[in-house]
């Protein structure tokens, strides 16, 4: 039976080069995947990259709008028309949807992913961060924790030698604790990073506050 799986963790845990492993794996047995991520991600806008340096396109990206079981049922069509355009009497079909950047699905392309797995057969691996900077689960992270079959989580650690399980924000290297979900802004972009931490680091970074 098809399940949902979100694999979930902080930032700089590895998670595009877990998708791009699971994708390699896959495809080893000679199977195909599709591969997906929403587009608010600006970095790399068409493709998933891992921190080593691995990268490859995805085959479809999402807009906050999109209905994601139409886009994946049109890919999904694409597949098996052209492997059958190959080999005429294989039947070739997706063995699984990869998703990167999770987090920024809404709750609504959530819930499309729980019907591709169940009313399509189709199983889902969904990979993104937990909580944003103020400690606040993401929309799609939220949704994803309620609905998935399967929770993994992948782990990294803080500079203390803890498992990290927060992101705190810095802009020009100095820590934030207010300001927007998502920075975007292009302006800033480069002044923004992000440290993955414990509970006790951020704490103590932000002086006791929780978002
Ligand atoms: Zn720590």
């Amino acid at each position: 039976m098809a399940k949902l799986y979100f694999r979930y963790g902080a930032m700089n845990s590895g998670k595009s080069t877990a998708l791009l492993q699971a994708a390699y794996n896959y495809e080893e047995r000679g199977q195909h995947v599709l591969l997906a991520k929403p587009v608010i991600d600006t970095k790399d806008a068409d493709s998933i990259s891992s921190r080593l340096g691995m990268s490859r396109p995805v085959d479809f990206l999402i807009r906050p709008d999109d209905d994601v079981r139409a886009l994946f049922a049109a890919q999904r069509a694409r597949v098996r028309r052209d492997s059958a355009a190959l080999i005429p009497d294989a039947s070739v079909d997706v063995a699984c949807l990869l998703i990167d950047e999770a987090q920024f699905l809404t709750r609504e392309q959530v819930d499309d992913l729980l019907r591709i797995v169940v009313l399509d057969g189709v199983p889902v691996l969904a990979y993104g961060i937990r909580t944003d900077f103020q400690t606040q689960a993401f929309p799609g992270s939220r949704r994803l924790l309620e609905l998935a079959h399967t929770l993994e989580e992948l782990k990294t650690i803080c500079r203390c030698g803890r498992k990290a399980l927060f992101n705190a924000r810095l802009v020009g290297g100095r820590f934030v604790f207010d300001g927007d979900q998502v920075a975007i802004d292009e302006l800033s972009a480069d002044r923004v990073t992000y440290e993955s931490m414990c509970a006790e680091c951020y704490l103590h970074e932000s002086g006791g506050r929780l978002g």
